[in-house]
């Protein structure tokens, strides 16, 4: 079969490989029927993540069909069409016990799929704990509403959820990319009075606008964008600050637009090391949450998305067949046509 396979220091070639088989009685194995590329895998490209393991076929965000299980395996059968979690995680160690299933100690635990174990940019995936990490797609659910949901929907989620969102904050969403906007659509489900986003990309952000997921846009280098957040916020500062952008100085704008005793959410992914200016930001009491989704609320997610409340399928701006997943990749890294997401048919 044809999969991605990442080979250190700035190569992935698309090439082919054997079909997956069970491996353990909690795998299973999923038909993928739309894949994606996600900054991750172009993180992982760049050599940014240490513990991708070179030989490893990427993919960490794809839907598919289900075509045979372990003998463990309760919660899918095959023939049922499913969302994969980034995450696979074993659902009984001390941190996934508590919800925290990014620091699963099992040894497949955690972010595996696609940079320690093979994903699903490939026609066929192994999943481990399937009865974790599958979630079963709704009949009236289409393949692209449903593609997000175990990763930049989860993560978005999580970001809503750990900002402790009030009804009528203002909420200030960091990156218009398509982490961003699903971090925006899932901040609007608590009812803010106001959500603030900030990109470079106009283009971008005239999307968030016309979704309805920003209320009010801000562009770094044209905007002064701590006065006009004060000025959008009776010069309190933003009340939540979700930083989903992971730029050169992203971080530093994060904390500086944030009120006093905000909450500051890091979900961005950096490729350098970031200066948290202790002395500067003294007295203002900010709580800073940082790190990789916790994505054990796909079954959640899924409702909203089958109830209607969250779509962000707008974001599959370009699609393509396997066989051309490198011109995606080149496409998707260099943001050329004003890609969002691709969906990639196996
Ligand atoms: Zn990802
Ligand atoms: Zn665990």
């Amino acid at each position: 079969m044809k999969a991605v396979v990442y080979h250190g220091s700035g190569k992935v070639s698309l090439e082919e490989k054997a079909y997956p088989h069970l491996e353990d009685p909690g795998d299973a194995i999923v038909q993928v029927t739309l894949t994606t590329i996600c900054s991750s895998d172009i993180h992982i490209k760049h050599g940014a993540v240490p513990r991708a393991v070179p030989g490893v076929t990427l993919g960490h965000e794809f839907v598919g069909i289900v075509v045979e299980t372990g003998s463990g395996v309760k919660n899918v059968k095959p023939g049922d069409r499913v969302a994969v979690n980034v995450e696979t995680f074993c659902g009984t160690c001390f941190f996934c016990r508590r919800g925290f299933v990014n620091n699963c100690t099992d040894e497949h635990g955690g972010w595996a799929l696609g940079c320690r174990i093979d994903g699903g940019q490939a026609e066929y995936v192994r999943i481990p704990f399937a009865d974790n990490g599958l979630t079963l797609i709704p009949d009236h659910v289409t393949d692209e509403q449903a593609l997000f949901t175990g990763d930049i929907f989860s993560t978005g989620y999580w970001a809503a959820d750990i900002g402790e969102i009030r009804p009528a904050d203002t909420v200030a969403v960091i990156g218009a990319g398509p982490t961003g906007l699903c971090t925006m659509a899932c901040a609007r489900l608590y009812s803010p009075a106001k959500i603030i986003a900030i990109d470079t990309d106009e283009y971008r952000l005239r999307l968030a606008k016309e979704r309805g997921l920003a209320d009010v846009t801000l562009v770094p280098g044209k905007d002064r964008i701590q006065e006009r957040v004060l000025s959008e916020t009776r010069g309190r500062g933003a009340d939540v600050v979700l930083e989903a952008a992971g730029g050169k100085d992203t971080f530093q704008t994060a904390w500086q637009i944030a009120r006093a005793n905000a909450i500051v959410v890091v979900v961005a992914m950096y490729e350098e090391n970031q200066i948290l200016p202790l002395p500067a930001m003294y007295g203002k009491n900010l709580t800073f949450k940082t790190g990789g989704v916790d994505g054990c609320r796909c079954g959640e997610i899924m409702e909203l998305i089958g109830a209607g409340k969250l779509d962000v399928s707008f974001l599959i701006s370009h699609r393509c067949d396997l066989s051309r997943i490198m011109d995606a990749y080149d496409m998707f890294e260099n943001k050329k046509d004003h890609v969002m997401k691709f969906g990639i048919t196996p």
